[in-house]
């Protein structure tokens, strides 16, 4: 079974992905991107790290797998992930000395700890051993429509202990000094795979029997890779990746997200980067269908009427437009109580090209720009799966739901289970 996983989330701000600090100024991770401009144009964005995405997985890995009874290693359990580094944290981990062979240091490590039979390892001593990473994970960037309008902006924080004994005069010691926090907002790409044909199982040794053999029973596989897919839906629902949570919780809204289930082979949904993905997937499911469910979300909100949004946009300008008006004449009757001033007709002259002024600029916005090209395009994908009998969800959490509970029946029906 292959579950592949792509979406765009609106995050504002965040601090999930700080990099150095340079004195009391904390800095955001940023990464080049390219766009074909007049010719190639690079921006530096804010982005967050398929590491801080891993560690997060692996977390709560960790924590399903030890709550379904899965073995998980001693550092593991603890959310350090050092996976078998070398002897000492391999005698740590697991309470033995490693085996001579490399056949018997891999069967050890896949039967005694799940996350890194899910994850990967690298066991870096004589004989070397590792492990590829059975999911995948990228670096989030801003989505390709939201590219020139993305920030990254400092914010100043001060816990000056001010009034106590512990501010003294400069050069003395003193309270907790200021700090500047970078934060940033940005519609995001996600993506995340999943292979589920090698849990358990060998990877490094090339001894064709034992490949043919799984290091754990069938119903252990069973349970981890349930255990791999719980993780997943954790992961999203609850966002459990990313730092400095604690004072800079974002605001989270997923824009959309495409999950494609395949019991057939590794079929990846493209990527979200353009708001096409979803448009591509369905051609690229024309063409490779690998025994391929697709499951989507489409953010209501996203798809209401741009009409509607000028509507209330309308009206809210109409009530601004007569609440000033009002204070105007309130303050002026109060001035001069005897002011012999038409207001009717003022507001009736001042309203016609108040509108005028305020409609052009609602016209050019970039907000009402992008509602209308994103809309756009999530109509058509919406037709597109509609046409195919493929539901299109209204609520994430269900989409969710159901692309892992596909993942897992696909996965019990699995041939190769046995
Ligand atoms: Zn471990």
């Amino acid at each position: 079974m292959f579950i592949s996983i792509r979406g765009r989330v609106l995050i504002n701000v965040e601090a999930l992905n700080m990099t150095e600090s340079v004195g009391n100024y904390v800095k955001h991770r940023k990464v080049p991107v390219v766009l074909p401009e007049f010719n190639y144009a690079t921006y530096f964005v804010p982005a967050i790290s398929g590491e801080t995405i891993a560690h997060g997985y692996q977390e709560k890995l960790a924590e399903i797998a030890s709550k379904k009874k899965l073995s998980v290693c001693k550092y593991c359990n603890l959310g350090i992930f050092l996976k078998s580094t070398d002897k000492e944290v391999f005698k740590e981990s697991f309470g033995i000395n490693p085996p001579k062979s490399e056949k018997d240091i891999e069967e050890t490590i896949i039967r005694n700890c799940t996350v890194e039979d899910i994850g990967g390892f690298l066991y870096a001593e004589a004989p070397n051993v590792n492990r590829t990473s059975s999911f995948f994970v990228g670096y989030m960037i801003p989505v390709k429509e939201s590219i020139e309008s993305v920030v990254i902006e400092s914010q100043l924080h001060s816990r000056y202990a001010l009034g106590t004994k512990f501010v003294k005069k400069r050069g003395e010691r003193r309270g907790q000094m200021i700090y500047y926090v970078e934060i940033s907002s940005a519609p995001y790409v996600f993506s995340f795979d999943f292979d589920s044909r090698f849990v358990g199982k060998y990877t490094f040794v090339v001894d064709e029997k034992a490949r043919n053999n799984s290091i754990v029973s069938n119903d252990e596989r069973r349970k981890r890779i349930e255990a791999a897919l719980d993780s997943i839906k954790e992961l999203l629902v609850e966002t459990c990746f990313g730092a400095k949570k604690t004072r800079f919780l974002p605001i989270i809204s997923w824009e959309s997200i495409a999950i494609a289930v395949s019991k057939d082979g590794v079929f990846t949904v493209p990527s979200s980067f353009s708001v096409n993905y979803i448009e591509n997937s369905i051609n690229k499911l024309d063409k490779y269908n690998k025994g391929t469910k697709l499951f989507v979300y489409i953010n209501p909100e996203v798809l209401e009427d741009t009409s509607e949004y000028i509507k209330k946009t309308t009206k809210e300008l109409i009530d601004s437009f007569y609440k000033y008006a009002e204070e105007f004449e309130k303050c002026l009757k109060e001035k001069d109580p005897e002011a012999k001033v038409d207001f009717k007709k003022i507001i009736r002259e001042r309203l016609e090209s108040f509108f005028e002024r305020k409609i052009e600029e609602l016209a050019a916005s970039s907000d009402l720009r992008y509602v209308s090209t994103i809309k756009k395009k999530y109509l058509k994908a919406k037709e597109m799966l509609e046409k195919k009998g493929i539901k299109v969800y209204d609520k994430f959490e269900e989409c969710l739901k159901d692309a892992i509970e596909e993942a897992k029946g696909v996965y019990s029906n699995d041939k190769r289970l046995d």
